[in-house]
């Protein structure tokens, strides 16, 4: 295949992503835009074939390769429950931060077959000290983004505990750990390509990576998971460069930005600063709050009869969904009952938190997959006026969304993120197993109020209930 046609073919490709992009921002084009993506990839990974014009050998390598990866793949996303969506994206991305370290290696040991030597018939002279600069940099960034992940998979999953970890002087450690980084990173390009200080460049990205990430504590980890999906893109962006491929470097950059934007929304979401999201020790006292128990408060109890008669009798339901929704696969049946309320005449809305569930998107793709239509969810800012004039709120496994510590409680660990105003409502039906606390580890004032009541139960069973109770 002739250079021309294929830089034309990778272009097409590189439209189709942000294609992508632009379908996945809206739950109702989001599958139009997986398709882009993936005709996308596909015309990507035919250019390169093409390109490359592998041997008879290479071809069994990369067929294998693809078949084993691509099953790998296929299996663990089919398999992967939603609720565990956020520490595989994690784990995904640590893989492409160990295939920039990889592929760097490959380029240093092997550089006539990456033509970056600087007289390719004469090895003698070395590497390009623009490729060097690349491979290290596409390494650090690799490196960094291989143990961050690690990290923020063990975290996410419950291999690690959620609580930072704060080591004494970290700024000062990270700040003269990374000026080591560059300095050694200058080194390496200075001596034309030294395989140990390369390796030693790995070794420093790699401790810089866990040193990063473990001080920054459970409540902030969306905007880790997203901040690692943007670095994970520059390493991508990275292995581009020193495989001269700029499919890659499209495609990288394009996560790389599209990650640091997501970033960037979520902080503004939760109303923290990029900056001191990465400086971390946030949610270092919620743990200590959570295990910290405190005395007994009483709270209202109700039962699905209960929240099926006064939502039957209601102008206006306003639904909430949360984390304990997608653990119990509820959507399902919370569709069926706001069909049942709309039935009865009540005007049904479902009030969806930027950081509900735990991943961003949660939520609405859940919600999308029972078939709520699209016009009924509405974000945060446009509905929280809207809780003044509800009859009733019906909070489904959510918490930490709904609480309004982070409005009134200075030294609350969510104190400044914006809330779901569910309290203003007439009613409040909280729905959860326990009066236990959410992700961030804290108690929540709204189970104590007058106008709340907890339903208590598994919030698939305690829908179906309610369903079965306005049913009669
Ligand atoms: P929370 O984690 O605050 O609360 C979820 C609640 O669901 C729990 O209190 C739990 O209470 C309840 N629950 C669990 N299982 C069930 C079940 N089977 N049936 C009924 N209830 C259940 O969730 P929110 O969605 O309110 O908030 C999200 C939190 O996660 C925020 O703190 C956010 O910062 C964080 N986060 C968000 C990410 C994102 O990108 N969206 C990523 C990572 C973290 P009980 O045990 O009593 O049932």
């Amino acid at each position: 295949m002739s250079a021309n046609v294929a830089a034309l073919l990778y272009l097409a490709a590189g439209v189709l992503f942000i294609l992508a992009l632009r379908g996945l921002s809206s739950p109702a084009t989001s599958r139009q835009g997986n398709l882009y993506g993936m005709i996308g990839m596909t015309i990507a990974i035919l250019t390169t074939l093409g390109l490359a014009e592998p041997t008879a050998t290479s071809w069994i390598l990369i067929v294998l390769g693809l078949g084993i990866g691509g099953f790998i793949g296929a299996k663990t996303a089919r398999e992967i429950p939603m609720t565990m969506m956020p520490e595989l994206v994690a784990a995904f991305h640590s893989l492409v931060g160990l295939a920039a370290v990889f592929v760097a290696a490959s380029a240093l040991y092997a550089p006539s077959a990456f033509g970056i030597l600087v007289d390719p018939s004469d090895p003698s002279f070395g590497i390009k000290a623009g490729s060097l600069l690349e491979m290290s940099l596409g390494v650090a960034i690799g490196a960094i983004t291989f143990t961050g992940s690690v990290i923020a998979f063990s975290k996410l999953s419950g291999r690690m505990s959620g609580k930072p970890i704060l080591l004494p002087m970290r700024h000062v450690i990270n700040a003269a750990l990374g000026l080591l980084l560059i300095f050694v990173i200058y080194s390496f390009i200075v001596s034309a390509g030294s395989a140990w200080l390369f390796w030693l460049v790995v070794v420093l990205a790699l401790l810089l990576g866990v040193l990063i990430i473990i001080p920054i504590g459970g409540a902030d980890m969306p905007v880790v998971v997203s901040m690692l999906n943007s670095y994970s893109g520059w390493a991508a962006a990275g292995i581009g460069f020193t495989l001269g491929n700029v499919a890659l470097i499209i495609t990288g950059a394009l996560v790389g930005s599209s990650g640091a934007i997501l970033s960037y929304i979520m902080c503004k979401a939760m109303n923290r600063q990029f900056l001191s999201v990465i400086a971390g020790g946030f949610g270092g006292e919620t743990v200590a709050a959570a295990g910290g128990g405190g005395e007994q408060k009483p709270v209202k109890l109700g039962s699905a009869e209960d929240a099926a008669y006064v939502m039957k009798n209601a102008a206006k339901v306003i639904i909430v969904p949360g984390y304990g929704m997608a653990v119990a696969q509820a959507q399902h049946a919370l569709r069926e009952m706001g069909d049942a309320l709309k039935k009865a005449g009540v005007e049904v809305k479902y009030a969806i938190h930027p950081v509900a569930g735990r991943m961003p998107g949660h939520m609405n793709v859940l919600l999308a997959e029972a078939n709520v239509p699209y016009d009924e969810v509405f974000e945060l800012e446009d509905i929280n006026s809207e809780f003044a004039q509800a009859d009733a709120v019906y909070v489904i496994g959510a918490n930490d969304v709904v609480n309004p510590a982070a409005e009134d409680d200075k030294s609350s660990p969510i104190y400044g993120m914006p809330v779901l105003q569910v309290w203003k409502a007439g009613t409040v039906f909280f729905n959860k197993r326990s009066l236990a606390s959410g992700y961030a580890g804290i108690d929540n004032p709204v189970f104590y109020r007058d106008n709340t009541v907890m339903v208590l139960g598994d919030a698939k069973k305690m829908t179906e209930e309610i369903v079965k109770a306005l049913a009669e």
